[in-house]
């Protein structure tokens, strides 16, 4: 159970003054569900601004705050702002622009004759000076004064920088004062603050050591967690499964094994074979052929004489590893059943049976696999594709289901740089398949201008002409994903005109049978163009698609952008992919496209993106997505996950039961982070 030290921090939102059932769901949105997530809602950036008294002192672009006297109200004639014309102290003229309903506030806030202290950002317009809504407008000269370095905080729809700040002052309030967790040699050295000191300084300026402090923390919390994991696993019996090669030789690939192939199914061979429960990772790029690692694993179980589960992420890849699968096993003898939580009635109530009698031998399916209702025989190993989506937490669970723990073999077509693997993944056993299938074409990439727009839907209609697929993808345009999703609905529009119900349209909002069912219509050929937001990064296999569009690429991640890239060139034809980019590109953005052109090893281009993203982003840009971590940045886990990975070694070899002073600290940390299984496995184990 949580320790009661934390729970004012679990509290939910609600609790807080002005949060009710309104302001709810734009925090839900972020992900701010508890006092905790609020506190730890952390700024984006500061504004720095300089008090000035005359505005000649400043150049246009900086943020200031000045004191300005209104002369004039310019009401808008038709469709344009609502302007104050200001004076500052020597007469210096600037004008303070309003669109839409905040007109009214400005009318109330700037009287005719009256002198405000403004703080915003000084623009020149022309000939003129003005400040765009400008951020704060007070009477009292003290008050703007407070705000000379702002927080600068994430939003969703419905939230002001206002509000979140006085939500996020609430919680930082009401912090309970916690024991050090952190050893204290590293305090000592790198001089960070308390955690309370940390996360109070972390919101109010610019401050590293307590952005580094907080991200230590979480980085500390997964490398025990995921080492409490490894250790009780170590510990535990599982089944040791030796094949005799008899299904595997029966097995008529059209093709031979690539080295990376073989090399990794003998590991895992040697892993089975163990009492210990394997816990490996195959890590492959898209594309490489984890499929038939997979499948030979699975048979050395059957072999053995257990059965072997393979869960996928969607329901839409369960059927498709499924049907690969039933192929590949032809004349093997093997029985091979799907099971997902669209099947109902007597066709289920038969996969049930054969899995409780052991007639079936392998099942594919999502994770109604593992629900209570299900039981196996003897199920000795599980495959876990696209490992990515699902926690570690949840992967624990599934392993906890049989009276022995199950082998694990978890497949990530992620190609995350060394350290990120270290921090996803914690120290299960690599195997890496690092050379793709002989015969490949290398898919040709282009970098095109926005502004070619029409030539490239041109070209997306001559390629749809020969029969071919292809997909389009929009892109994040900004940390709202009803922007996003408006975006991708424009899109979609402008190319539905074009080509008619040839085009479908999958985004993130879209219920899980809906994607599926917009996605299957794509994978039978009956669509032919398939406009996407992200989702369709762990995807679907269709080979006829071999065009792809992604808009605005600059603003992808080097190795998100791969990873979709490697939708296309799957099948025989050549591929093609277009990576369209705005106007102004930063240096880093032009590196990174032509990277993108240059290379197609995803290894390489993991590796480079933390190197090319590393530098820019001193505050930590959030990257969710690419990593288990909300407040750690790609930098700081580069930086700072090796050291809390032998903190957290060290830890649990002085005290493996977590029971000294510090150990007791450190539980604390896992609830905090949420990582609370790894205290649980402790006490069973
Ligand atoms: P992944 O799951 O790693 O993205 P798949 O297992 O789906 O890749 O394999 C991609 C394609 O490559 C499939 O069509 C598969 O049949 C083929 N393939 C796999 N291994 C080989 C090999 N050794 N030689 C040639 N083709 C292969
Ligand atoms: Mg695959």
């Amino acid at each position: 159970m949580r320790p009661d030290a934390l729970n004012s921090l679990f509290v939910e939102t609600d609790a807080l003054d002005g949060v009710g059932p309104k302001l709810r769901r734009p925090l839900e949105k972020l992900g701010l569900d508890r006092i905790k997530d609020i506190a730890y809602h952390l700024p984006d950036r500061f504004v720095e601004r300089r008090a000035i008294t005359n505005l000649d002192e400043v150049s246009p672009g900086e943020n200031v705050i000045v004191a300005l006297t209104a002369r004039e109200h310019r009401s808008p004639s038709g469709r344009g702002p609502f302007r104050v014309i200001a004076e500052d102290a020597i007469g210096n003229i600037c004008t303070l622009t309003y669109f839409g309903r905040a007109s009214y506030v400005a009318k109330k806030q700037l009287p005719v004759g009256e002198l405000r202290w403004v703080a915003g950002r000084l623009d020149q317009y022309g000939q003129m000076l003005q400040i765009v809504h400008p951020e704060h407008v007070s009477e009292d000269s003290a008050a703007p004064l407070g705000q000379m370095c702002e927080a600068v905080y994430p939003l969703s729809e419905g939230l002001t920088q206002g509000r979140i700040a006085g939500l996020v002052a609430q919680a930082l309030g009401a912090l309970p004062e916690l024991p050090e967790w952190v050893e204290p040699s590293l305090l000592a050295k790198t001089k960070w603050p308390q955690w309370r000191d940390a996360l109070r300084a972390a919101h109010k300026a610019s401050d590293v050591a307590a952005r580094d402090r907080l991200a230590y923390d979480e980085l500390l919390a997964n490398a025990l967690a995921l080492m409490l994991v490894r250790e009780s696993n170590r510990s535990q019996r599982g089944t040791p499964l030796v094949g005799d090669g008899s299904l595997r030789a029966k097995l008529r690939l059209p093709f031979e094994l690539t080295g990376a192939q073989a090399r990794s199914i003998a590991e895992i061979e040697g892993d089975l074979a163990q009492g210990a429960p394997m816990l490996r990772l195959l890590q492959g790029d898209v594309g490489s052929g984890k499929t038939v690692v997979a499948l030979s694993s699975m048979l050395i179980a059957v072999e053995a004489g257990a059965q072997s589960a393979l869960l996928a992420p969607t329901e839409i890849l369960a059927r498709q590893h499924f049907e690969t699968l039933s192929r590949m096993l032809q004349g093997t003898g093997v029985e091979i059943a799907l099971l997902t939580g669209r099947d109902k009635g007597k066709a289920r109530e038969a996969v049930l049976m054969g899995l409780l009698d052991g007639s079936i031998n392998m099942v594919v399916g999502t994770h109604a696999i593992f629900q209570d209702s299900v039981a196996y025989r003897n199920l000795a190993l599980v495959v876990i594709d696209e490992q990515h989506r699902f926690g570690v937490g949840q992967r624990l669970m599934l392993a906890r289901k049989g009276r022995r723990v199950p082998h694990t073999l978890a497949m990530t077509a992620t190609p995350i740089p060394r350290t990120l693997t270290l921090a996803q993944y914690g120290e299960m056993e690599v195997s890496k398949l690092d050379e793709l299938p002989p015969g490949r074409q290398a898919i040709d990439t282009r970098v095109v201008a926005i502004d070619r727009m029409d030539d490239v839907i041109g070209g997306v209609g001559r390629h749809l002409e020969t029969g071919q697929q292809a997909y389009w993808v929009c892109p994040m345009v900004n940390e709202n994903e009803n922007d996003d999703l408006a975006a991708a609905e424009a899109r979609y529009a402008v190319l539905k005109e074009r080509f008619g119900d040839a085009v479908v349209l999958v985004h993130g909002q879209l219920r899980p049978e809906a994607k599926d069912a917009a996605m299957e219509r794509f994978a039978s050929g009956e669509a032919r163009l398939l406009v996407a937001t992200t989702v369709i990064e762990v995807g679907v296999d269709v080979p006829k698609a071999t065009l792809m569009v992604i808009e605005q690429a600059e603003r992808f991640g080097l190795a998100q952008l791969h990873q979709l890239r490697g939708r296309v060139g799957r099948g025989a034809e050549k591929s093609t992919c277009l990576l369209l980019r705005g106007g102004a590109l930063s240096e880093t953005a032009r590196q990174r496209l032509a990277l993108m052109r240059e290379t197609q090893d995803g290894f390489r281009l993991a590796e480079e993106d933390l190197l090319l993203r590393g530098g820019g982003e001193l505050l930590g840009t959030r990257q969710s997505g690419d990593t288990p971590f909300r407040i750690a940045s790609l930098e700081q886990i580069a930086r700072l996950l090796p050291l809390a990975h032998d903190d957290a070694r060290l830890l649990i070899e002085r005290d493996g039961g977590m029971s000294g002073p510090r150990g007791e600290a450190a539980r604390l940390l896992l609830y905090l982070f949420e990582r609370d299984w790894g205290v649980q496995l402790l006490r069973g184990g």
